[in-house]
């Protein structure tokens, strides 16, 4: 196999259930393939909604005593957990690579990314903390505890197979929750590696659980068993709202981080170059196949052209590879459904009337590879401005004043990043306040760290992720009314 593991005992075959590797599914077994090769990688069990079951089962047995133990006895757990998934950084990066297609050097800083959030949330989980409230009556004290949700189920996605997991994991942990965490059927390897790591690290039997298979069957009984009490998801807007109608039967608690459209604002006045390299690192990170990634580019008629020439420049120089060869910067893209999605989005703006400045097909590579593709004068009727092209591909408007633009940055069901580059502190205040998002980049296209909120607004999600606020989403609020303190 490519991507030889030093720690060979990271690759996992099997679910993870109360601490113990289960090799058979009774539903069956999945392929995992290398979106570079097409190689298998893989088989793992598809778990059946009975064996889901029994993963909720331990989970919940697992939860009081995990619950019982203080903050800082878990905080130091989960600080293994960090100082293990750094340690093995590299082997966890292959894995990415192997199963996601990502170039490693991209790989490698996601695993960076996702151990951060297990750091921060070890630190975190020594802070929780409630109140004392005065009483309207003299005799009685109002008390505030904050307490673990309870068990927590986790969907996630393939793109950032190992951040996605953490960044639920390590509040949920931190809480005092419990997890049953179901991967995505294209990139379970690296959560079952993070599982070993968890088990070795001293996370108990039941507290972190892992199930592969079918969404379809395992889906239903994650939102549908009364024992979980939470479903995080990170995905679609579309596998979203279908787990929010799921969940309402029990009134679960939800966090969901859904699809965004991500404008890209270029005012006159910006630094044309801070911008272009603002848009590289937004739009072709992870080939495209990124939530927060640039989805609309608006750029103001007089700075207009000279972007589009300059970005043109920059994007036709990318190098396409397997993301194990040495300078590669776009892998493949996950799957055939994707590339035809991004052959749709192109030839669709094509046929309205956009002009290709660099790329518009398929790589020579084949497979799954496509080229980098840049499209001009793009509008709103197009497909590739209407939807989330999840894909290397840059379409670029003309707008002519702020009004406009923002406008056009708005008029979507979805807000999750949005991106604006100017000079004039003025009109960041402006158009920062006016932008429809949950996060907004000013002059930079990296927003994510594990200190700053992430999440969006409308139809891109509900609460947030990381930061001093993600610990919230894993607590529920008690209040003792105190007679006679
Ligand atoms: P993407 O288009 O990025 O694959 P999805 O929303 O389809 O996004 O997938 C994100 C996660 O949701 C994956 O783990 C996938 O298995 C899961 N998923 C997809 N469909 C369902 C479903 N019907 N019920 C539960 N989970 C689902």
């Amino acid at each position: 196999m490519r991507g030889e593991l030093n720690d060979t005992a990271l690759l996992r075959t099997a679910a993870y259930v109360d601490g113990v590797w289960a090799g058979t599914g009774d539903s069956g077994a999945f392929t995992v393939r290398d979106p570079s090769t097409g190689e298998e990688l893989a088989k793992l069990p598809k778990l059946s909604r009975a064996q889901t079951a029994s993963a909720i089962g331990a989970a919940h047995r697992a939860l009081p005593g995990w619950r019982a133990r203080s903050g800082k006895e878990r905080a130091g757990i989960l600080r293994r957990w960090f100082d293990l998934v750094t340690e093995h950084s590299e082997d966890l990066a292959r894995l990415i690579v192997l199963e996601e297609g990502k170039p490693f050097a991209e790989a490698v800083a996601e695993v960076a990314y996702a151990a951060s959030f297990l750091e921060w949330f070890a630190e975190e989980a020594k802070r929780v903390r409630g109140d004392v409230m005065a009483s309207p009556e003299r005799s009685r004290r109002i008390v505030v505890l904050q307490e673990p949700v309870g068990v927590c189920a986790a969907i996630t996605p393939w793109n950032f197979p190992a951040a996605m997991i953490t960044r639920k994991a390590g509040p949920a942990l931190a809480a005092g929750c419990t997890m049953v965490l179901k991967p995505a059927e294209q990139t379970p390897l690296t959560a079952l590696a993070l599982a070993e790591l968890a088990e070795r690290a001293g996370v108990p039997a039941g507290v972190f659980n892992v199930v592969t298979g079918d969404p379809r069957e395992i889906g239903p009984e994650l939102t549908g068993n009364p024992l979980v009490r939470k479903v995080t998801f990170t995905g679609s807007t579309e596998v979203g709202r279908l787990l929010l109608a799921q969940s309402a039967a029990t009134v679960k608690k939800t966090s969901m981080e859904l699809g965004g459209n991500a404008p890209f604002l270029v005012f006159d006045d910006a630094d044309v170059d801070v911008a272009v390299e603002g848009l590289i690192a937004t739009k072709y990170r992870n080939t495209g196949q990124a939530c927060i990634s640039a989805n609309r580019v608006y750029v103001q008629d007089g700075v207009y052209d000279a972007f589009a020439a300059r970005l043109t420049e920059r994007v036709c120089r990318l190098v396409v590879g397997d993301g194990f060869d040495e300078g590669v910067q776009q892998g493949p893209l996950i799957d055939d459904d994707a590339v035809a999605k991004v052959e749709h989005h192109v030839t669709d703006a094509h046929a309205k009337g956009a002009t290709v400045l660099c790329g518009g097909e398929r790589h020579p590579r084949g497979g799954l590879f496509y080229r980098p593709t840049v499209l001009a004068g793009v509008t709103a009727e197009m497909a590739v401005t209407r939807e989330e092209t999840f894909g290397p591909v840059t379409p670029l408007q003309r707008f002519t004043d702020e009004a406009e633009a923002v406008r056009l940055a708005n008029d979507t069901e979805y807000g999750l990043a949005a991106y604006l580059f100017t000079r004039d502190a003025e009109r960041v205040w402006r158009v920062g306040a006016a932008l429809e998002a949950g996060m907004v980049g000013i002059n930079t296209g990296l927003i994510s760290n594990e200190v700053a909120p992430f999440g969006g607004v409308k139809q891109s999600g509900l609460g947030r992720e990381g930061s001093i606020y993600g610990i919230a989403e894993y607590l529920e609020t008690k209040y003792l009314a105190w007679e006679g303190a």
